[in-house]
């Protein structure tokens, strides 16, 4: 079997396309849907993030404005900043692109981001009401996989089993969460999982969020499986792969999301339409 490729760059263009739609009927109502994203300090990774996140909000319509801070920025002032982009009514959403300078508390400067204007979905009443099925920012990676099966037909899970490897609070958890919501079975594993094999081969949807290469092999997967691939990592040649060995799997899987060009796209997207969303809600 060669499995099906689900398409994170096509996807994530008609999800842009979805968002600038919304944008402009907004705009028709004089709103311009409006995204403050800080970064702080010179992390190489970090500011080709906001660089991206800057791009795509420009292409959909949406207002993006990136204020720069140094690293030895003051913890206080960043609260100060965030106060004020919490009062400013112009403003629909704010992104603190992380990781942080290690004096500053994450913890901290993310609860301090008004929870309607948290679309990176990492605020505890963010997670809370995915928690109780309530509306808030769904983080966007796990958002973004929850899209991909949708747009394979798979909106209503109930009678697949769904198996998660990894456990963060920023993929692996939510992810299961979503998953569960959508009336999936659910296993997580993660690093202390005694024979992850015997789990996974359980999977109609496998999602891998590790961060470690081939953790999923082809003999770990169900014939004709759904395999969704978080990972990021680097190859030998220094070339982006996932956790999946895409390779083998695919022959195996009856689909699979490819890395580059899976995940990634759609979770760049998917900040968009929290962004979009965070407008709309306040502007109804
Ligand atoms: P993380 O916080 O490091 O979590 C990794 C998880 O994997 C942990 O729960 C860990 O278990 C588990 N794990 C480690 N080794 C394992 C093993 N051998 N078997 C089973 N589970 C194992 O990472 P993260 O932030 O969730 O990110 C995961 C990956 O996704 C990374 O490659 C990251 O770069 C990528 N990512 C991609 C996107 C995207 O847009 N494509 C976005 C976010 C993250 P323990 O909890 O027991 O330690």
């Amino acid at each position: 079997m060669t499995a099906q490729l689900i398409d994170g760059n096509a996807l994530a263009a008609q999800v842009r396309a979805e968002v600038s739609h919304r944008v402009q009927a907004l705009k028709a109502r004089d709103v311009q849907p409006r995204l403050a994203i800080i970064l702080i300090g010179e992390d190489p990774g970090s500011q080709v993030y906001v660089r991206n996140k800057v791009a795509d909000s420009e292409q959909t319509g949406l207002a993006a404005t990136l204020e720069r801070y140094p690293a030895d920025m003051a913890e206080a002032d960043l609260l100060a900043r965030i106060a004020a982009l919490n009062a400013d009514d112009s403003v629909h959403g704010i992104l603190v692109q992380l990781p942080l300078p290690r004096h500053m508390d994450s913890h901290a400067v993310i609860e301090a981001i008004a929870p309607h204007k948290d679309v990176d979905g990492f605020h505890l009443a963010s997670a809370g009401a995915l928690m109780v099925g309530q509306p808030g920012f769904r983080p966007c990676t796990p958002y973004g996989c929850m899209r991909m099966l949708e747009s394979i037909g798979m909106q209503d899970l109930r009678g697949k089993h769904a198996v998660v490897i990894g456990r963060s609070n920023i993929v692996g958890k939510p992810m299961a969460l979503m998953l569960l919501a959508a009336n999936a079975t659910v296993t997580i594993c993660h690093s202390g999982t005694p024979d992850l094999k015997a789990q996974t081969l359980q999977g109609d949807i496998v999602v891998a969020a590790v961060g470690k290469r081939r953790v999923l092999t082809a003999d770990m997967v169900k014939p004709g499986a759904i395999v969704i691939d978080v990972g990021m990592n680097r190859d030998e040649a220094g070339k982006l792969c996932g956790d999946v060995d895409f390779a083998n799997v695919k022959e195996v899987a009856g689909w699979i999301t490819p890395v580059p060009g899976g995940v990634g796209p759609m979770t760049r997207a998917m900040l968009l339409v929290n962004t979009i969303e965070a407008a709309e809600r306040v502007s109804r």
